[in-house]
């Protein structure tokens, strides 16, 4: 067979035994596949030889960009010890490594007398319970407040306090606190009780006020909610800063100190999700270190092991785990678990990952580019159909609108986004938009030069897409 044939042979495949991911097929079989082969740094190469630069960085998970030496080389050694041994009545070291070093990464952002006082009740960050992706990392999380508060003799907490335009995976517990209709409401009938406060979108803000005159009214209509409900509700779940799969949507300035102080006045746990904004998206290492919040649970994934491999973690406070504590019969146990749970080679990446991260100071090496980026956002913002660009560190959206003076949207079915998309494939840069957000989230590597380049093909993209 000539490399030709093989491509081609290769496409048909894909095409006919493929299903792919949130993706509609019919239109999927009508195109030809852009079908990765290779990687390395910020680009990702097709099968016939063509690069592009991964403005997505693989969907939100690549950190340090493709074919890192320090990752691929930890990888390889742990397959030369061992791949895979189980966390159900074993332990592994990789696992036991990184979890210590999650623990101590997760505190090491607040203020030193902070972090002193909250130990004391313990309410640090300080278990981690390893699991494969976002949604399980979510699942947990949900289940390990809702027994919590079982153990405590609580039993009428059945429900949860979630965000409009919330996004927190796709397994049936995460779709539950999930908030985007057009995702979500298919499965209504599966789904458990939850309550739904405003999310904090000032562009389109539900209540029809402006920040900061409003008072950050969303968050005092959670309170309302959770002041008459908070004997039924388990936890509140958020997406800290920014509500990503919604639309890259930013939250105002204390709304998420303020969402916290709620839920310790009403006596309800916080669960941060940090599976899009953990590992230096924001600017900081996690979103909650912003503002000084330590949540009472928070799930990571995505960026955990720059990108390499499946792996997600729950971090718990020692409060919600000594109330697992007790006699074997008691059943207490926290009843949960996955064959893969604490992936010897997962964690090797991410521990190899998060070295990087000490070693190169990521995280205060940004500024550069989070600089770069907010420059062109505001030169964005004047051209037609820019209605609203918004960021936190380097995860950026550029919202579409029909008409800039009235706000009103594209409609959805107009694709805008994919518009935009689709041109910027053309001169090769990969994005993936939200309906009509624009979204901007390069692996944190990403040269200055190269970003520059991704922004210069963004901006053609669209202004050719709303021409
Ligand atoms: C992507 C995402 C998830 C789900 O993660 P998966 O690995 O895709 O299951 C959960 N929460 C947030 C905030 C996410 O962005």
């Amino acid at each position: 067979m000539s490399m030709h044939e093989d491509y081609r042979h290769l496409e048909d495949s894909d095409r006919r035994f493929l299903w792919h991911p949130f993706t509609q097929m019919k239109e999927w079989e009508q195109e030809a596949p852009v079908i990765i082969a290779g990687g390395r740094d910020c680009f990702i190469r097709d099968i016939r030889g063509k690069w592009y630069l991964d403005g997505v960085s693989s969907l939100w998970v690549n950190i340090f960009g493709h074919r890192r030496e320090e990752i691929d080389e930890a990888i390889k050694r742990q397959v030369d010890r061992i791949s895979h041994s189980t966390l159900l009545g074993l332990s592994n070291v990789p696992a036991i490594r990184l979890a210590e070093k999650l623990i101590a990464l997760a505190n090491s952002g607040y203020g030193e007398e902070h972090s002193a006082g909250e130990k004391d009740r313990g309410r640090t960050l300080s278990r981690v319970f390893y699991s494969d992706n976002g949604s399980t990392a979510v699942e947990v999380a949900i289940k390990m407040a809702f027994q919590y508060w079982q153990h405590l003799g609580d039993q009428d907490r059945t429900a949860f306090l979630s965000l409009h335009l919330a996004y927190h995976g796709d397994t049936l517990g995460a779709v539950s606190v999930g908030g985007i209709d057009i995702f979500h409401k298919a499965f209504a009938p599966l789904l458990f009780r939850t309550f739904k406060a405003p999310a904090p979108y000032c562009y389109r803000c539900e209540l029809q006020k402006t920040y900061p005159a409003c008072n950050l009214a969303c968050a005092e209509r959670m309170g309302e909610i959770l002041r008459e409900h908070h004997r039924e509700i388990a936890a509140v779940i958020l997406e800290p800063l920014v509500q990503a799969a919604g639309g890259m949507i930013v939250a105002p300035p204390g709304y998420l100190k303020r969402i916290r102080a709620l839920c310790r006045e009403c006596n309800v746990l916080c669960i941060a999700d940090e599976v899009a904004t953990g590992f230096g998206r924001t600017g900081r290492m996690f979103a909650c270190h912003h503002e000084d919040v330590v949540p009472d649970i928070m799930c990571l994934s995505k960026g955990i092991t720059g990108g390499y491999m499946p792996l997600a973690a729950t971090l718990a406070t020692e409060e919600i785990y000594r109330a697992f504590l007790g006699d074997f019969r008691d059943l207490k146990t926290f009843f949960h678990g996955h064959s893969y749970t604490g992936n010897p080679l997962a964690c090797a990446a991410a521990l190899a990952c998060l070295e990087i991260f000490e070693k190169e100071e990521t995280v205060g090496g940004l500024a550069p580019k989070i600089a770069l980026l907010e420059d062109w956002l505001r030169e964005m913002a004047a051209l037609p159909h820019v209605g609203d660009v918004r960021n936190k560190g380097l995860m950026a959206g550029l919202e579409l609108v029909m008409d800039k003076s009235t706000r009103e949207a594209y409609p959805w079915e107009d694709k805008m986004g994919w518009k935009v998309a689709h041109l910027a494939r053309d001169n090769g840069v990969i994005i993936r938009p939200l309906g009509n957000v624009v979204v901007i989230m390069p692996p944190l590597c990403i040269s200055i030069e190269n970003l520059r380049q991704m922004l210069h093909v963004l901006r053609h993209a669209v202004i050719s897409a709303v021409s």
